[in-house]
């Protein structure tokens, strides 16, 4: 049905239950008398860029950290290829195939940007522990490739310190994917840069994305960038799921406006 909304608890019209990578489930967290995270669930598929967006306090950053391992649900099942996540440890989620960029540059300064990857190379290899000298080596053109694609190869040499910080955000990409994630979270990742550079990295993921077939789940305050580069959005309000569907339809949902800005306003969707 053209323009209507699957509001929580109705069967998805995606289809995407059958070949969802990601399957989330009557999700809770609360905080002492704080329901952070109430009753969420959604699907997530191969290939598949989904967009989260709320307020701030909906229960977006709850809801990344119980999905890699840092918070553990009250309540819901999580699973991954079938597999249940709920009560693993975070790194072996992250073994599983569920990678995350930061909101805070996570890279080493001192490394030059090469080295940063060819460190996660190492680590993604099982061989973290080991001395540095053969990590001055390891897989130099594997961590070449990771940085063609996004777009940092003529940077390798650089320490990561004197990087712009999209630059550094595209380093951090190039990290995440080291590891080959299934799933990518990204929660803000486009926190303190300039619009040009967010649409710009969030293009970047989506065509890797379509590359690798890798699914990616992220939240973005920048409506624009979420138009442009989500498959589907889904939005949370005080914890709770109230809508998911295509951008444009929920570009056009009255209640989702309602909730998100406050009675009477729209999205609005500033130019860069
Ligand atoms: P968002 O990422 O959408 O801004 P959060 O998930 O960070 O929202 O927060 C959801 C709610 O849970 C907020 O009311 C926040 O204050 C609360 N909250 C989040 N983390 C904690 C915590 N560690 N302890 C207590 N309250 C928390
Ligand atoms: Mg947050």
């Amino acid at each position: 049905m053209v323009g209507a909304l699957a509001r929580q608890g109705d069967p998805t019209p995606w289809g995407c239950c059958l070949n969802a990578l990601l399957q989330v489930r009557h999700l809770g967290k609360s905080f002492g008398g704080v329901q952070a995270v109430v009753d969420v669930g959604f699907d997530l598929a191969p290939g598949e860029m989904l967009a989260m967006i709320g307020p701030n306090g909906a229960g977006k950053s709850t809801t990344f950290n119980m999905l890699n391992g840092q918070l553990r649900p009250d309540q819901g099942h999580i699973s991954l290829q079938g597999q249940a996540l709920i009560g693993r440890k975070p790194r072996d989620i992250w073994r599983m195939g569920v990678g995350r960029t930061f909101q805070i540059a996570e890279t080493f300064a001192t490394l030059t940007v090469v080295e940063n990857v060819q460190m996660a190379l190492l680590s993604h290899d099982h061989q973290l522990g080991s001395m540095w000298r053969p990590a001055a080596a390891h897989r130099q053109g594997d961590a070449l490739r990771l940085l063609d694609q996004v777009g940092m190869k003529n940077q390798a040499d650089r320490p990561c310190s004197a990087l712009a910080y999209g630059d550094v955000k595209r380093v951090e990409l190039a990290v995440a994917l080291a590891h080959n994630p299934k799933l990518l979270l990204m929660d803000e990742p486009t926190a303190g840069m300039a619009p040009s550079e967010r649409s710009e990295l969030m293009a970047l993921t989506k065509a890797l994305v379509a590359q690798r077939g890798l699914a990616v789940l992220f939240t973005e305050h920048s409506m624009d960038v979420v138009f442009a580069h989500a498959d589907r959005v889904i939005v949370l309000a005080r914890g709770r799921l109230i809508a998911q569907g295509k951008p444009q339809d929920i570009r056009d949902d009255p209640q989702v406006q309602a909730v998100y800005f406050g009675s009477g306003k729209t999205f609005e969707t500033p130019r860069a």
